[in-house]
This record gives structure tokens, sequence and C-alpha cells, in this order.
């Protein structure tokens, strides 16, 4: 199996599940607990704070562990808005991962007025529309970093400059953009960023809200007090440790690991488009992710392609993994303008760590082929 599907998710980078074991097998305490037993768990706890916090290159305190992308958005958004006491406004954009838009439109059932940026047809949100949104009664901006579909990349250093000129906090959802391309040192100006550890390698089912030394959070979960009061509950360890070895490397790599891909994805694009000349790139004309493509294929079904791509071997993406099963279209093409039968049409091939040239060259082949059979009606050819 060739494995094209990393912004579903990331698998294990080498070194990752010996982290996990290990902590299974030698740490016994409850990093809350007193004893020796107790301390060599949160020593474990702390290591792997350090090495996440290096990845975004900011203070170990500032990062609270959660159970992925999804509770880390919510604890940003509800977390703003119940301090707010779901008064005022929010601001996001129309191609938001659900696991924002979902809790937008919980806090839009309480009571707050919700502002869904829209996209250009490039799937990029326009500045103008921020900054006129931007009046007192806003409370939080939550825009992501790049898109889980496309690979889209928003301006995200202008819309925290417009953020903090208004003086109103930006979370954003930075899931898809971390190990991806480089983080550390305020690459996004955030008060509240969303990290996944499965996305980047590490283990599903880990993630981590990095939280801004001043702003204020309603925690979502309540209980023993864990992560300073921010979100209670006994700590995923083995989990955490993954993240944090994950982390380590992500860091140790990521500019030379993106401009691999970079040139991999270059490849992979032009002989997509060399062989199937009407096929299109989402976002093409965009700065995206240089993992992603998301592509449009005029009369063929994308759920097909992504069938027949599995038999012959490769695993891709159809639209959105996050959401598969279900028969609406996407909200993102959606947004960007396209009809409901390109949108059925899309694939997605996401590139990753485990991804090499002569594995690009294979899939261009059979890509091509497999679209070629689908458009001439026979799977038996
Ligand atoms: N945000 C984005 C942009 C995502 O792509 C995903 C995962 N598809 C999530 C949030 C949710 O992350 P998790 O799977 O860790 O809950």
């Amino acid at each position: 199996m060739i494995y094209l599907d990393h912004n579903a998710t990331s698998p294990p980078r080498p070194g990752v599940a010996e982290a996990v074991l290990a902590t299974m097998n030698r740490i016994e305490g409850n990093p809350s607990s007193v004893h020796g037993a107790g301390r060599a768990a949160r020593q474990t706890l702390d290591e792997a704070r350090r090495a996440v916090a290096s990845l975004v290159g900011t203070h170990e305190s500032r990062v609270i562990f959660t159970s992925g992308g999804t509770e880390s958005n919510h604890l940003a958004i509800l977390g703003v808005a119940e301090m707010a006491e779901f008064q005022g406004a929010l601001v996001t954009s129309a191609v938001e991962h659900p696991s924002v838009l979902l809790p937008c439109a919980k806090a839009e059932q309480r009571g707050m007025k919700i502002l869904r940026l829209p996209v250009d047809g490039q799937g990029v949100i326009r500045l103008e529309d921020l900054r006129v949104a931007l009046d007192p009664s806003v409370r939080l901006v939550s825009i992501m970093a790049a898109n889980n579909e496309t690979g889209v990349l928003q301006p995200i250093r202008e819309i925290g400059a417009l953020c903090r000129q208004a003086g109103i906090p930006f979370h954003c959802d930075a899931t898809q953009w971390a190990g991806k391309l480089p983080l550390a040192a305020d690459a996004i100006p955030a008060d509240l960023l969303t990290l996944s550890a499965h996305k980047l390698g590490g283990p599903k089912g880990c993630g981590a809200l990095i939280v801004a030394a001043a702003l204020q959070l309603a925690p979502q979960l309540n209980g023993g007090g864990q992560e300073r009061g921010r979100r209670s509950g006994t700590e995923n360890l083995p989990g955490i440790a993954g993240f944090g070895a994950v982390a380590s490397l992500v860091v140790a790599d990521i500019e030379a690991e993106s401009a691999r891909i970079t040139s991999l994805r270059e490849k992979l694009e032009e002989g997509l488009l060399k062989t199937i000349p009407d096929a299109f790139i989402l976002g093409a004309a965009a700065p995206r992710l240089p993992n992603t493509t998301a592509l449009a294929l005029p009369g063929v079904d994308g759920e097909t392609l992504v069938m027949t791509l599995d038999l012959a071997g490769f695993a891709i993406g159809s639209g959105a993994a996050c959401s598969s099963g279900k028969n609406t279209p996407s909200h993102v093409p959606l947004a960007m303008g396209l009809d409901q039968e390109l949108i059925r049409s899309v694939t997605r091939i996401s590139l990753g760590w485990d991804s090499t040239e002569h594995a690009v060259d294979r899939f261009i082949h059979t890509f091509h082929r497999s679209v070629d059979r689908l458009r001439k009606g026979s799977l038996l050819q």
C-alpha cells in the first residue's frame, strides 16, 4: 500500500510508537501523585510539554494537552465564548473544519452573533472583509492556518496583525500546518493555537491548545484540575509522550522535509496535469501547504476513483476524510464556488514523511490509467 492521505492522518513516524510503548511499560504512576512513581510520570509529562512548546517556539506553560484538534478547537471557541457569557460576536470563515464551525453554531444558539467570512475562488478570505468585521463586539476571531481539504493557506500574519491592532484574541487552527511548514518563533501570531499529534506523525487522540499568557479561558472539562485547571482529566501520558517525540523529530527536520515534499508535489502535479489535461487543482493560484493536491476531474466520481485506487494499492482521500460517509458535498469547494457535480469529482492527494519519488511515479501512472478507465465507463479493461 502506498499511503498518500497524510491530511487524514499521518502514520506514526519511526520512534513514536517506541516512545508510547516505553511510557506504557515504564511509567506506573499518575503525574498528579506526589510519590516517586508520580514524580516519574510528571517528568515524562514535563519533557513532552517542553518538546511541544519548542515546536511552536513558546514557553511550556502555554501548552494545554487535549484529546486532539477537535477538543482544542472546542476549548478555544467555547472557552472564550463562555468567558464572554455568550455575549457579542465571533468571526470565523466559511471553510473551517467542522470542529470549529460546530462550536461556533453552539455559541450562536446561546445568543452570540457569528460572522462566517466568505472565501474567494482560491479559498482565501478577503482581509478587507475581516477589517470591516472587527468591531468592539467581537470576542474572538477563529481562522485556520491551512485547509485540510485543499491545503490553501490563509494570510495568518495579516489576520494576526489586524486582530492585535483591534485588541481581539485570534484563534488559529494549525492542525494541518504543523509538521508541514515551520511553526516556531511566531510563524503564526495567534493567542490560541490548535495542534493535533496524529497529523504530524504522532499518536491519534492527542493534541494541544497553545494559550497566550494573558488569555482567560473557561475550562470545558472540570474535575481534578489538571493542566493548571484548564483541562481536567488524568493525562493521556503514552499519547503525550508520543506527541513529544514527534514534536522533537519535526523540529529537527522541518526545513529539509518541507523542501523535499515541495519538490515531490511539483513532480506529482506536473505528472497529473500532463496525463489528464482537463483536471484542475483547487486553490492552485493561492499559497498552499507543500504536501496537498486537491484535484477536480470533470465527469469522474471521486469516491469511485478512491476505491479503484485502493484496489490498485494506493490510499488517497475523497473530499474531507473527516466527513466521509456523509453524502452531502463538502462545504469547502462549495464556498470556493465549485458546482455540485465537480465537487463530487474531487480527490485529495496528501504527501508526507514516508512519500518517495518512486511512489509518486507509480501513482501518476496508476492514477491516469484509473481515470481513463472510469471515463470510458468500465472497470474491467
Ligand atoms: N482541524 C483540522 C483543520 C483538521 O484537519 C482536523 C482533522 N481532520 C481537525 C481539526 C480535528 O483534529 P482531530 O482529528 O485531532 O480531532
